[in-house]
């Protein structure tokens, strides 16, 4: 197993988690590490299927509340798992698209805020 802090090819087993998961130990950057290191199971009591379907979910639009009650995990972890599959997304976009050359932009989207004017704000209240 390659150490995902250092990079060394080989690691030693290095007894194991409270959990019962195998923990690793590097010989190059005396670290140690689980199996599920680096993953969205790590130090997360949750199954592959629940933060499939909160992943899902929250893509098509649900509500966080509404996660955590269809799930049954507590709300924060929702939050929690949707953060890290995020940041690990956009680490994995850096990685891939650098310097990429464009000679036309195509903006799909522009929003801009002007001001809002007095009597709009008058009218709601
Ligand atoms: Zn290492």
């Amino acid at each position: 197993m390659q150490c995902p802090l250092c990079g060394h090819p080989k690691t030693h087993k290095h007894g194991k988690t409270s959990k019962g998961s195998q923990r690793y130990r590097c010989p190059h950057c005396h670290q140690t590490f689980s199996e599920t290191f680096d993953t969205l199971h790590y130090r997360r009591q949750i199954s592959s299927e629940t933060i499939q379907t909160i992943l899902q979910s929250h893509a098509e639009g649900s509500s966080l509340r509404g996660l955590s009650r269809i799930t049954g995990v507590a709300y924060n972890t929702c939050v929690s798992v949707i953060r890290s599959a995020s940041h690990k997304a956009q680490m994995i976009h850096n990685q891939d698209v650098h310097a990429v050359s464009t000679n036309v932009i195509n903006a799909d989207e522009l929003w801009s805020f002007v001001k809002k004017s007095k009597s709009t704000v008058n009218q709601k209240n």
